[in-house]
């Protein structure tokens, strides 16, 4: 019965976390009970065990639960080693991850430079990117890509591994995430096979690592990455390298490493605007117009999502599939209504809670002054308005009481805040000079 429900559930897995997370992760785990609320797991080493409880720990007690399992916790167990022999799976695993793999993650056939919209916010990191695509005499190593997440880093790494790959056959182009480094790094320790880990590494042309933050505080995958680090760029070999922050803004990672990754050139993607997530609503339309022809999409919807959807592109492109999905089931033009009805929590979701801190520092730059006296007691026009303006975004965008603005702005009583915000009210309507302020405001907040 429980080997069933886990069957059923792998399959699940398998689809969610991609092929690779699952060979790495999920495969080696076998399933020995589940009863009263616990599913306990053999795993083949404890590290094993505290990386999956940990990054999908939650995941899989939800699919366990939806089919029936009635599960609250997750037990991982190794085996003793007095055991029998190891058992047919942890051994495939063992092949499939081991250091002789010489391959890296597979690629994503989409991510593309054709595929990928450039616009403002992207376009520094995408000229470098196509830059190192390009080959040739290595001119800054590593490239140092970051950005928050669902920014397209990993797009913009497998668009030039796909490049390079196309350009220069012959090259020993390998790319992993950091994550996939540290499991190597700890298989070929426990099986003692570290001279091939490091051959294997040291004997590659392009090494890419994604999501480098991941080694922070990893002291011993930290320094087999220094060292693999240098060999490579001693030898002109291009690495790049990304994460979800600047190499000095990385936690726990030594000083050493932080300024060997600051020795080439670091871009960052910077959180999309309007216009290029307008942009690349776009060319996913496209892509589904021709999946699904009978599909009418109206006019004003793409600028919609453009404005209410979060800056992360993959928030945005889930939108858009669960909106082509819905509307071909129902067998409806997408409209306006349509789109609201159908990511309604998506919506919700990216309603962003704006804090009155924010507000007064947005507006003080807007108008030149400083926060102090904004908040401070000065009451000449040139501060007074600002504040004003500052209390009346403040009671529109954050769901604050007059009590604590006014306590935010110096302890100032609700009554002044009341005042300011009438005020501002009856400007907008006499100075269009104010009311544009305010939407201007309104909307940098927004983003
Ligand atoms: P990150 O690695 O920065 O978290 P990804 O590269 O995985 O983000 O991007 C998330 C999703 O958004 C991917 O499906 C990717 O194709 C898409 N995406 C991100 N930026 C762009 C862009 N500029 N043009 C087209 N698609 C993009
Ligand atoms: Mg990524």
């Amino acid at each position: 019965m429980s080997k069933a429900i886990w069957a059923d559930v792998l399959a699940t897995l398998k689809g969610a976390l991609g092929a690779n997370n699952f060979s790495n992760w999920i495969e080696p785990l076998e399933l020995t009970r589940l009863s009263d609320g616990v599913a306990v797991f053999d795993v083949p080493t404890n590290f094993i065990g505290n990386y999956v409880s940990q990054n999908f720990g939650d995941h899989i007690i939800h699919q366990l639960n939806k089919k029936g399992g009635d599960v609250q916790r997750l037990q991982f167990r190794v085996p003793s080693q007095s055991a029998a022999a190891p058992k047919p799976k942890v051994a495939a695993a063992r092949k499939t991850n081991g250091v002789d793999a010489a391959s890296g993650s597979p690629l994503d056939a989409r991510f593309t430079f054709d595929t990928f919209v450039v616009g403002k916010p992207n376009e520094l990191a995408h000229a470098a990117a196509r830059r190192v695509a390009e080959g040739g005499p290595v001119t800054f190593n590593p490239l140092f890509l970051y950005g928050g997440v669902g920014l397209g880093k990993t797009h913009l790494m497998h668009a030039i591994a796909h490049e390079l790959k196309e350009r220069s056959p012959e090259l020993n182009v390998l790319f992993l995430s950091a994550e996939q480094f540290m499991y190597r790094f700890i298989t070929a320790l426990r099986e003692r096979k570290m001279m091939d880990f490091k051959q294997l590494f040291r004997s590659v042309d392009v090494l890419m690592v994604d999501d480098v933050q991941f080694i922070g505080g990893k002291d011993s995958t930290q320094e087999e990455f220094f060292h693999t680090f240098n060999a490579l760029v001693d030898g002109q070999k291009q690495i790049i390298i990304s994460a979800d922050r600047a190499p000095g803004e990385i936690k726990d990672l030594e000083e050493r490493i932080k300024s060997r990754l600051q020795c080439g050139l670091v871009v960052d993607l910077h959180p999309t605007d309007y216009e290029l997530r307008l942009g690349i609503l776009q060319s996913k339309v496209d892509v589904y117009a021709a999946q699904y022809p009978e599909l009418e999409i109206s006019d004003g919807v793409l600028e919609f999502l453009a404005h209410r959807i979060s800056t992360n592109v993959r928030v945005l492109e889930g939108a858009l599939t669960r909106l082509f999905a819905f509307a071909s089931l129902v067998g409806r033009e997408i409209t306006l209504e349509l789109t609201q009805d159908c990511l309604s929590d998506v919506l919700k979701a990216s309603d962003r809670k704006v804090t009155v801190e924010e507000i007064q520092r947005k507006v003080s730059d807007h108008y030149n002054i400083r926060l102090s006296d904004m908040i401070g007691p000065k009451r000449v026009r040139n501060y007074a308005r600002p504040r004003q303006i500052a209390m009346y975004l403040a009671k529109q965008m954050t769901s604050r009481s007059l009590p604590e603005i006014g306590r935010r702005f110096g302890g100032r009583d609700h009554t002044t805040v009341m005042h300011g915000v009438k005020r501002i009210e009856e400007l907008k309507a006499l100075d269009s000079q104010i009311a544009d302020d305010l939407e201007l405001l309104r909307r940098a907040l927004q983003e």
